[in-house]
């Protein structure tokens, strides 16, 4: 269990201590819950350029460290006191989580290989960045001890929490996935589409084999388009089980009584997305999010083999926790996937089961 065994470095205090480079959406988030963690530190977060994000990292009192070819004198004209640069942080971290824009994750897997710090990269990076594809639910115990791992994107999060209900109750013999897509995070405004629905021309999408990185067996097939909306994804699932449920009452407790689901009930008048992120901002959670999957009672059926269900997806930040799991995992902190899992989920606020 000790940081030495598994390769890692540990603060006096046996915390460990964790650095976040990339500090966008997913990176403040994750800095965010590292702070929440009993048995992690957050040393410091890396930025290109001043922003309010920046600022907002200052006035929270995390260290500030320029990266990716910025100035300092950016940050100096902003009033911003800068801690050092990247290299600075890495020496004084056992993990970076990488949560840079897609593809710069594995530039920068050179520098922390060099430096000897473990890395969490993200979905956006191709698989073969870390040494495993990582998701709570499904794969805790492959991220044990590893120097590398990567947490897998939002929507094949989603699918594979989703898989880790299904696969070893009833097994799969066959699964369609359309993914219903956000055209852009609520804060990209210079995406679109504006006014249209836009097809994803390669079939099957990409998230089919990405599931697969987790799950290599599964027989599931995705198709995709993107819609202007910035909320949330919606996945429309068709899946043939090899042993179904006897009904749709015993699919939805299995989905209920697992960690992070949430399933709202017909009473509770969540029509779609807009009452979903309603909800979430009452919840008051974080940045007012929704890391769990999100199904519907009314929106899940079973017919003789075959199950449908609709779950709508927070890209934001249903990575989070999975984040925070790796870092856990990497370090073997917790004897197994579900106590970490609980740890996480007490911390950030998130139901524990
Ligand atoms: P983002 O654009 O919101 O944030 C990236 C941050 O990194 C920005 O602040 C940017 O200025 C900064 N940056 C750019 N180059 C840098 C460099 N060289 N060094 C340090 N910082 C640099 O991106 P994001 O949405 O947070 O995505 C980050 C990763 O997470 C990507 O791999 C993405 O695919 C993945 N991801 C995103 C979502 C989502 O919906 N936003 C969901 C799951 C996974």
């Amino acid at each position: 269990m000790s940081g030495k065994d598994t390769g890692g470095r540990r603060s006096g205090d046996g915390k460990v201590r964790v650095a976040v480079n990339g500090f966008g959406t997913i990176g403040k988030r994750v800095a965010d819950a590292v702070t929440r963690q009993p048995d992690m530190e957050l040393v410091g977060v890396a930025k290109t350029r001043p922003s309010f994000e920046a600022r907002r990292a200052a006035e929270r009192g995390y260290r500030l460290f320029v990266a990716g070819g910025g100035e300092r004198a950016a940050f100096d004209a902003a009033g911003l006191p800068l801690a050092g640069t990247l290299d600075d942080l890495l020496h004084d971290a056992d993990v970076v989580v990488d949560a840079t824009p897609e593809r710069v994750g594995k530039a920068n897997a050179k520098i922390y290989s060099s430096l000897g710090v473990k890395a969490v990269f993200q979905g956006g990076e191709a698989a073969e960045v870390a040494e495993a594809s990582f998701s709570a639910l499904a794969n805790y115990a492959a991220g044990r001890g590893k120097r590398t791992l990567r947490v897998v994107s939002c929507n094949t999060t989603g699918i594979a929490r989703a898989a880790s209900v299904l696969v070893p109750r009833w097994g799969v013999s066959h699964w369609e996935v359309t993914l219903v897509r956000r055209a852009a995070d609520p804060a990209e405004t210079k995406k679109g589409p504006v006014n249209g629905i836009l097809p994803t021309f390669r079939m099957p999408s990409h998230h089919g084999p990405d599931v697969r990185t987790i799950f290599p067996e599964l027989p599931i097939a995705t198709t995709a388009v993107v819609v202007p909306t910035t909320l949330m994804h919606v996945h429309v699932n068709h899946v043939r089980l090899e042993r179904p449920p006897t009904d749709s009452a015993e699919l939805l407790r299995a989905f209920r009584e697992s960690p992070r689901f949430h399933v709202f009930a017909p009473w509770e008048g969540v029509e779609g997305t807009p009452q979903v992120m309603e909800y979430a901002r009452d919840r008051g959670i974080g940045f007012n999010d929704m890391m769990e999957n999100v199904l519907w009672e009314n929106g899940l059926r079973v017919d003789g083999s075959d199950a449908y269900f609709f779950q709508a997806i927070h890209q934001e930040s249903i990575v989070v926790p999975e984040n925070i799991d790796a870092i856990r995992a990497m370090f073997e902190l917790a004897p197994d996937g579900r106590t970490s899992i609980r740890i996480t989920d007490r911390a950030l606020g998130l139901s524990v089961r």
